[in-house]
């Protein structure tokens, strides 16, 4: 089936994504007024991360296990075969992740950063340099942690956040020769990350996988696909690369872990599930991973998982291999970011993966960047519309070795699209609260550190507001709403 089959003309002219799902099962929602957003952000610690659900109307934190799942996965969940070992719900895992990706041997991990923690445990020494695309935090985290460095080599568009480059996740492949020449035996293995989240979301062309494939194969390094964010990768590889878009995406899935020795995802987001997993076609690879399985995660069938979810991901696999199913999340991501470029509100372009990308930099223009723009972005949002989004900023980075603040390249506001679960007039409103705040920036100010850990600081540090302008947001809100929540 081509690109044509699955287009949808409409006959009056406002045009917009149609959801090719109907919904049979529902969450009640609760919108909070105001003035307890405003409470539960103060005792949050001004930490999306940190906020209780029952506060939050759209949680857009991410895209991690908050997916919808099907009808035929909770059907499948039904008859998971509960073992600790040889569980059938394993084999069938086995049989379908291996047909997908090609690749003979599978290790089941609880989910994608226990991936990270087996793969840099068997590769990463200290004193190792690893490229990539780009870094993700526990990628960076878990290399970090065994002495190795992480190495960024995209592109020159990559940085560039409004522009048409249809492949920011593309990797500067010269840069990456330079560099194998230069540390010969010091490369462990080069990450390409899909959909690569830390910069909105962005995708790689098949031709760019192809050229770092055949470098890596020349200087008989292995080549790490994290497939997390693939569906989005695909979707992308299929709509913007010409030469792909009569493929099925089932073939270009395949072209794609063709290039790769070993390929590991988080199944809270690749296959809408809860769980994660390695592949590999070489039995030496294998071999060197597989004693971690049983030390970190559990017994090498089950890895950490229930076997429910291993039945879900099964399932989800299989549908992610249908364009409907990976079509949604792009395409809603680009209708909302279409229609904040038309409010002028800055906000990654192209429309990527995962979810809109506030360029926060550029939004609170005022607030300085050791007071934490997208942080501060993050808690607005909240105030403004019980938004749950996530920093994707300083925030996000750990501080560098001399104790000063590193600051971020990039200061982004994510605000995620979990796959199939948000309705258009969500995705509206989401648009609406955003608008008004952007009309009302200047009322925001920064964030402090009020509690900071070594690792990971993002997930539960605590701030508080550098003044009280959270409350005279939550004043405006409520002076130009009136009653209104
Ligand atoms: C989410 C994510 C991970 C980590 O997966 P978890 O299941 O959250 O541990 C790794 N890499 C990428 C690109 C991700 O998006």
């Amino acid at each position: 089936m081509g690109t044509m089959s699955n287009t949808i003309t409409f006959f009056g002219k406002e045009s917009f994504p149609l959801e090719m799902h109907k919904v049979r099962i529902v969450q009640k929602l609760r919108l909070a007024p105001v003035e307890e957003r405003l409470s539960a952000i103060r005792a949050a610690g001004f930490n999306t991360f940190l906020l209780k659900n029952d506060v939050v109307f759209m949680d857009m934190l991410t895209d991690s296990g908050v997916n919808a799942m099907s009808d035929r996965q909770l059907a499948a969940m039904m008859m998971a075969d509960d073992s600790y070992a040889g569980s059938m719900s394993f084999e069938r895992l086995r049989e379908t992740a291996s047909a997908i990706f090609g690749k003979e041997f599978i290790l089941p991990v609880h989910q994608g950063r226990a991936a990270e923690n087996v793969i840099s445990s068997a590769f990463v020494k200290p004193g190792n340099v690893l490229p990539m695309n780009y870094h993700f935090t526990t990628t960076k985290a878990h290399i970090g942690l065994r002495g190795g460095k992480v190495v960024e080599l995209y592109g020159r568009k990559a940085m560039e956040l409004t522009s048409a480059e249809p492949f920011k996740g593309n990797m500067d492949v010269a840069a990456l020769k330079k560099l194998l020449d230069a540390e010969r035996d010091n490369v462990p293995f080069v990450r390409m990350e899909a959909g690569t989240n830390l910069i909105g979301g962005q995708p790689w062309s098949l031709e760019n996988l192809k050229e770092v494939g055949a470098l890596c194969r020349e200087r008989k390094i292995p080549l790490v696909l994290d497939a997390s964010l693939l569906a989005d990768n695909l979707y992308f590889v299929k709509t913007r690369e010409k030469t792909q878009a009569e493929r099925s995406i089932r073939d270009i899935t395949r072209s794609i872990a063709d290039e790769a020795d070993i390929v590991y995802f988080s199944a809270r987001k690749l296959g809408c599930a809860r769980g994660g997993l390695i592949l590999t076609g070489d039995s030496a690879l294998y071999e060197s991973m597989l004693q971690f399985v049983p030390l970190y995660e559990g017994f090498l069938t089950y890895g950490g998982m229930s076997v429910r979810e291993i039945e879900a991901m099964s399932v989800g696999l299989e549908e992610t291999m249908d364009f409907d199913m990976i079509r949604h999340g792009p395409e809603f991501i680009a209708f909302m970011v279409d229609e904040l470029v038309a409010r002028k509100i800055p906000v990654v372009t192209p429309a990527g993966g995962l979810g809109c990308h506030l360029n926060a930099r550029e939004f609170l223009e005022h607030v300085p960047q050791t007071e934490f723009i997208a942080g501060s972005l993050a808690a607005a949002a909240f105030i403004a519309g019980g938004l749950r989004g996530m920093e994707r900023g300083t925030m996000s980075e750990e501080r560098n070795a001399d104790g000063s603040e590193h600051l971020s390249e990039v200061e982004l506001l994510r605000l995620a699209l979990p796959r199939r679960v948000f309705t258009m007039s969500q995705v509206k409103y989401a648009v609406d609260r955003v608008h008004w705040l952007f009309e009302n920036r200047k009322l925001v100010g920064g964030l402090k550190w009020v509690s900071e850990p070594k690792i990971l600081r993002f997930f539960s540090g605590r701030l508080d507001s550098t003044s009280d302008w959270p409350e005279k947001l939550a004043r405006k809100f409520r002076a130009d709403f009136g009653d209104s929540l």
